[in-house]
């Protein structure tokens, strides 16, 4: 009721770093109708900091493809690659809070480091906790590294990062329904995450946390793989004294075995299933999603 004056703001923030699937498809089809049934807008976004995966050809194909399946959004489009500047800046501001260190570390320091640690924790992602090596690394030893050409990542210091916040950290999930539920976050899971890495001077988090408050999105409607993230990503945003939009983490199309479709393990793109011969149609109705949303 609160929100009815203001337009909510959904987006699709695809990486093209391959062509679309269906897990894609729903996503972005999701978020379109959404934005379409409360008279909302819907953004899309191209998450491409990632230079060295990102290409311009599977650009050019998100562009094609989500078109093909009728949704339109609004331009310009906002594509990361040309906003650095704003990432660092925020990376700024958790430096000047002193939340930041850097880390030299390789993954084969990491792995090293807990070789002999067999339940060593891991984060959402699998990858284990950092174990905090550079953490107590003097600033002459830290200059000494640089001096040699060493370039570091940039980890938050979690236990500070969760000590600096103030009140609980929760975040609004909206289900199915339509009902909101009050979630607590978790970003300790996370350990020290990396915020800037070391080959593209940021990370995705940073990125995503910025990009969702400078287009105002209300409604972050993504998969449930990134459930886990939202806690980091609500911590990013309260130590950056950014709004917190509401959460909706929809289920996964996954493949026959019942694995996530994932562009990595080859799973079919839309322009495969487009040049079999499907219509969009046919991929509504492959996902059980109305081909046509209903303003109201
Ligand atoms: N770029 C991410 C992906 O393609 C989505 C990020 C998000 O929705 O927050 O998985």
């Amino acid at each position: 009721m609160t929100r009815s004056h203001t337009p909510q703001v959904f987006r699709f923030a695809p990486s093209p770093n391959g062509y679309l699937h269906l897990g894609h498809a729903y996503s972005a089809i999701l978020n379109y109708q959404m934005a379409q049934a409360c008279g909302g807008r819907f953004l899309l976004r191209i998450e491409n900091i990632d230079v060295a995966r990102c290409r311009p050809e599977f650009e050019q194909a998100i562009y094609e493809d989500l078109a093909w399946l009728g949704l339109t959004w609004e331009e310009p489009v906002r594509r990361q690659s040309e906003h650095f500047l704003d990432y660092a800046k925020a990376l700024d501001r958790l430096a000047a809070q002193d939340l930041l260190y850097s880390c030299f570390c390789t993954r084969g320091d990491i792995l090293r480091a807990i070789s002999a640690k067999p339940d060593w924790p891991r984060d959402p992602d699998d990858a284990p906790l950092y174990p905090g090596t550079c953490k107590p690394l003097s600033n002459a030893n830290r200059r000494d590294k640089l001096a040699a050409g060493q370039h570091p990542a940039q980890r938050l210091d979690m236990e500070k990062a969760i000590r600096a916040v103030k009140a609980p950290l929760t975040w609004r999930e909206c289900d199915v329904a339509g009902t909101e539920q009050v979630i607590p976050a978790r970003p300790e899971f996370w350990g020290d995450a990396v915020l800037s890495r070391k080959d593209i001077m940021v990370s995705y988090h940073i990125a995503v946390v910025i990009d969702d408050a400078l287009a105002g999105v209300s409604d972050v409607v993504r998969g449930k793989d990134l459930f886990m993230a939202t806690s980091l990503h609500r911590l990013l945003q309260d130590l950056l004294v950014l709004p917190a939009p509401t959460y909706r983490h929809h289920d996964l199309v996954l493949d026959e075995a019942g694995r996530k479709l994932s562009k990595s393990r080859d799973a079919k793109s839309l322009r495969a299933l487009r040049q079999e011969g499907l219509t969009p149609a046919d991929i509504y109705r492959k996902l059980g999603l109305p081909k046509v949303a209903t303003r109201v």
